[in-house]
């Protein structure tokens, strides 16, 4: 068996298939004479390889190279638990998607495949034209077709062109630049995310949805006075384009929620194309979409380091991205949350607990908690030099609820002083 590497852009399934026709192999023995022609060629391939680990080998790249050129993986898995975000492909990754279309069947452009005849001499299938959601080429803007085939990959893009073996499903616009903007938008972001390497953390991509979705006036629970996500793409996206790639939505009652698209409400992790469809629901651009989906990466996770460190001082210039947020980036996000501690967790996509106890530690109390105007006032007065008990009798509030603020405001000195008392100096 001639085994040969996969051309750019091709998905794994469009791989094997081409394998199955240089070599003449049919479709149900092509596992084992991959197997068998891997280890002639000198590879250990354990009985219970996948398909793609043995692709790669074919290809002569390393799994997770191989998932990330020519998997859907990154399309289907663009989010995942926190401590579950392993690179696409690693064997940590489930494999269970790895070969798997999307959208019913295989679709092909025209003009890729007659390009392809021209400067290679052979065509091949494209992974973006496989894209839920995607109903044109990227590139040649003209409206995918279908193979009609039971077997589309037993024959190339353009044998299937001049066979006529193609359908063209009904797309909501002749080409691509004409389709309606949340749709551009969404067909440009699922593309771009192609080329991604790992998922991101399911909470951190919730907190940046949950506060586009606040900011739009949509609710991010189950249930509300607020119209959910799924209300807002069923009125932006074109009817047809939603019955085709997300039934039953554009049949659900309004204000209701939808399970597959509502990722908001969910406490699992979504499955890819919900999350494509949210960015593209709640940003104007697709590039806005694209930075707020990369700077998810950039913030920090819920780890140790949300817990206050006691003793040990950092090296200079030795402090990391995290340690920085920690040391300054924490101070803009807490005014624009309005020292909510509840709206921050949700906008770094951590844990409440564990950020509530980091915030506590710098003296960044919960002011939602204790927001009441008088309360508020008799801060102000005590930062202006008014005695505790003055600030408190002159706001009607009892020294206590203004001490144990304050307590927690000063709580960064606190540590300091804790940090610089000798060990042996009495209490
Ligand atoms: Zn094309």
């Amino acid at each position: 068996m001639i085994l040969f590497d996969a051309m750019p852009e091709e998905p794994a399934a469009g791989h094997l298939g081409r394998i199955r026709q240089i070599n003449h192999v049919p479709r149900n023995s092509v596992e084992s004479k991959l197997r068998s022609a891997l280890h002639l060629a000198g590879h250990g391939v354990a009985a219970d390889c996948a398909m793609l680990d043995m692709l790669a080998l074919a290809a002569g790249k390393a799994s997770e190279e191989y998932a990330r050129c020519h998997s859907l993986i990154a399309a289907s898995r663009v989010a995942a638990k926190e401590g579950e975000c392993h690179e696409y492909g690693s064997a940590s990754e489930p494999r269970n998607c790895s070969m798997a279309f999307p959208k019913d069947g295989a679709f092909l452009c025209r003009q890729c495949a007659a390009d392809d005849l021209l400067r290679h001499g052979f065509s091949w299938f494209r992974r973006s034209h496989q894209l839920i959601g995607v109903d044109w080429c990227p590139v040649h803007q003209e409206v995918l077709m279908k193979v009609n085939h039971a077997d589309p990959f037993s024959k190339s893009p353009a044998a299937w062109v001049s066979s006529e073996r193609l359908e063209q499903p009904e797309a909501c616009a002749v080409t691509l630049a004409q389709a309606p903007s949340f749709v551009r938008r969404y067909v440009e972001i699922a593309v771009a995310q192609l080329a991604r390497s790992r998922p991101i953390s399911s909470l951190q991509l919730r907190g940046v949805l949950g506060s586009e979705a606040t900011q739009a006036g949509l609710r991010i629970g189950q249930h509300g006075s607020k119209p959910p996500l799924s209300d807002k793409v069923r009125q932006i996206a074109p009817a047809g384009w939603l019955q085709r790639h997300i039934p039953g939505l554009v049949d659900k009652p309004p204000m209701t929620s939808f399970g597959r698209l509502d990722v908001l409400a969910m406490s699992r992790v979504a499955r890819g194309d919900s999350y494509l469809v949210a960015l593209a629901a709640l940003f104007p651009t697709s590039s806005t979409a694209i930075a707020a989906y990369e700077a998810c990466g950039s913030t920090p996770s819920s780890d140790s380091d949300a817990v206050p460190r006691r003793r040990g001082f950092r090296h200079r210039g030795c402090s990391t991205r995290k340690e920085r947020f920690w040391d300054g980036g924490v101070w803009s996000t807490y005014l624009d949350a309005e020292g909510s501690h509840a709206l921050m967790s949700v906008k770094l996509g951590v844990t409440k607990d564990r950020l509530v106890a980091k915030l506590n530690s710098l003296g960044l109390p919960d002011l939602q908690l204790a927001r009441t105007k008088a309360l508020w006032s008799a801060i102000n007065d005590f930062g202006a030099g008014m005695s505790l008990e003055d600030a408190a009798c002159k706001h009607g509030h009892a020294t206590v609820d203004l001490e144990t603020l304050l307590r927690q405001g000063a709580g960064r000195m606190i540590s300091a002083v804790a940090h610089l008392r000798s060990p042996g100096e009495p209490a």
